[in-house]
This record gives C-alpha cells, structure tokens and sequence, in this order.
C-alpha cells in the first residue's frame, strides 16, 4: 500500500510514547511532512516495533531516543537511535543474525529470542531497502534503514 511514512511512523512512535512508562525522552526528526512509500504495514509496523523496543530494553532510565527520516533520493534513510549500552563493532553484523545476542548472560534475563533483528533484515530487504547499525559502546546505538519512496508525491500540489 502507499502510505504517507511520517504519518505511519508517528502513530507508531505515539503509541510506545503513551504506554511506556520508563524515563525517556524521544525526538523526532523527520525533513518533511509528507513522503509516500509503497509498503506492507503489518511488516513495517512489526519492524519497528522491534527497534524500538531494543532501543527501550538496551537503555537505562533517562535517556533519549531519537527517531529520524532523511532524504537519499531515491530513498529515505530511516534511524532510531539510543543512549544505551551499545554493541561492540565486531558484532555490529552479529545482530541480524538468527538468535544472535551480544552477551547472552546479560540478555538473558531481559527476555527474547534473539529473532527481532533478523526477521527486520529479511522484511526490509524484501522492500529493497538495505538495515545496518552504527554504534558506541557505553553511548549508544543507532539502527537505520532505507526504503525506496517516490519523490514526486512528497510536495503538496494544491
Ligand atoms: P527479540 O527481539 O527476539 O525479542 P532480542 O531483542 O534479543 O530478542 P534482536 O532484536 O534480534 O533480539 O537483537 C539482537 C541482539 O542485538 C540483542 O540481544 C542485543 O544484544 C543487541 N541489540 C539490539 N538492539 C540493541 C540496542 N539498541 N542496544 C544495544 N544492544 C542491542
Ligand atoms: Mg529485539
């Protein structure tokens, strides 16, 4: 379906904003109102919810999360990134693979599988959009994703 992305993404980030109730702080920044992607929104949705909820578990009470949408015509860059712990470069990779987890002793009692990651690398991937991580550790974590859109319906024609 074509979606308008900022929209979707914002009842997605308004929906953990309502419920959480840890001390954490998100922005949003996103280059325009308005830009349209042909998606599966069950997937999309399952997708983020697992960023997002790895940004949550991942991080410490008062912090920040911060979400964004660039331009990289003709695809949009999506990130979500935390204050957390981080992950260590050489396992960078590692996390989109089945069942992978960075320190299995300290995830372990946070729940999960380890299945998260990958099954958002096999949905975006089949949206042609490519996943990676970028992160610091004992700073933060960053996931990004692109998804290809159409830049010709992004400005308002009225
Ligand atoms: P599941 O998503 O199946 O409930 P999970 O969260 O452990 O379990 P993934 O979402 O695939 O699995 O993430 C894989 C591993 O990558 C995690 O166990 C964690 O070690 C690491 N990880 C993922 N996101 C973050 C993050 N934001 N900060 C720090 N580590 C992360
Ligand atoms: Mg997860």
């Amino acid at each position: 379906d074509w979606v308008n992305f900022i929209e979707f993404f914002n009842r997605i980030i308004d929906r953990f904003e309502m419920t959480i109730n840890q001390n954490i702080t998100f922005t949003r920044n996103f280059f325009s109102d308005d830009v349209y992607v042909d998606i599966d929104t069950d997937k999309l949705t399952q997708v983020l919810d697992n960023i997002i909820s790895n940004a949550l578990k991942y991080s410490p009470q008062g912090r920040k999360v911060t979400f964004s949408v660039v331009e990289k015509e003709p695809f949009i860059e999506v990130s979500v990134s935390d204050e957390g712990m981080g992950i260590p470069k050489d396992q960078l990779d590692k996390i989109f693979d089945r069942f992978y987890r960075v320190d299995k002793a300290r995830t372990r009692q946070m729940g999960g599988t380890g299945l998260g990651l990958a099954i958002a690398k096999e949905m975006i991937e089949a949206h042609n959009g490519k996943i990676w991580a970028t992160s610091v550790e004992g700073k933060g974590t960053t996931i990004h994703f692109t998804l290809p859109y159409d830049p010709s319906l992004e400005d308002d024609w009225s």
